[in-house]
């Protein structure tokens, strides 16, 4: 899944952007608040990451000149500020929780998944359908009764499928959500994930629909977190 990183401090933008990278996320990493608003309003992420003290523009301003335009991606505030203003603040804006620094890369992981989760309507890390359900928090799923793991990119696939069953996404809609700037990607690339992905979940998990992209069967059913075998 895509991340946009909004962060002016050198040692910490790297060093989150490697934790990321090696947990499988795609980061596109912004270091003022001016192209902070243009790639947040240009790319398609599953979660912001927000410092607030920000050269060129504040990332309060940032945040709510995103929330302005009706964008709902979820945003999690990193902030070395402890002033309760500032915090109060961005929460008031629709930031959707925040981090104080210094914080261990797992606690930003975990809130960044809780975030995405109640993005998707549910308090459970199980989100599917009928046919197919994906834990958020283990990446494996489940279809007919049979797990499997999946790759970060096979995971965010599935992800953006199944955040509106039903609904045709195409070629250049998959690619936004799975791979970041500068990552070459092939004009196949595509085709050729979900043929793996098909030889592992079976050919029915997800259907293409010829000339416009691919869907998964809707409607969208909550499962709990418990209900699986
Ligand atoms: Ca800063």
């Amino acid at each position: 899944m895509r991340v946009l990183l909004v962060e002016d401090d050198e040692m910490i933008g790297h060093s989150l952007k490697e934790g990321l990278a090696a947990q499988g996320w795609s980061v596109d990493w912004v270091k003022d608040g001016l192209l902070a608003q243009s790639a947040w309003a240009d790319g398609d992420y599953a979660c912001v990451l927000l410092d607030l003290g920000l050269p060129k523009r504040d990332g309060v301003e940032v945040l709510r000149h995103a929330r302005g335009r009706g964008d709902t991606t979820p945003v999690l505030v990193l902030t070395a500020r402890d002033g309760v203003d500032d915090r109060v603040e961005g929460l008031d804006l629709g930031a959707d929780d925040y981090l104080l620094k210094p914080y261990e890369l797992r606690e930003l992981l975990a809130r960044m998944r809780a975030v995405i989760r109640r993005r998707d309507g549910s308090a459970h890390s199980v989100i599917g359908n009928t046919a197919v359900q994906l834990d958020l928090t283990t990446r494996e799923v489940l279809v007919q009764g049979e797990r499997s793991q999946l790759s970060a990119r096979e995971f965010a696939l599935l992800h953006a499928l199944l955040e509106r069953p039903g609904a045709i996404l195409s070629r250049e809609q998959l690619e936004n959500r799975i791979y970041g700037w500068g990552e070459e990607v092939s004009s196949n690339a595509v085709d050729v994930l979900i043929h793996g992905m098909r030889r592992k979940l079976g050919p029915d998990t997800i259907r293409n629909v010829r000339g416009l992209g691919w869907r998964v069967a809707g409607p969208a059913q909550a499962v709990a977190a418990g209900a699986a075998p």
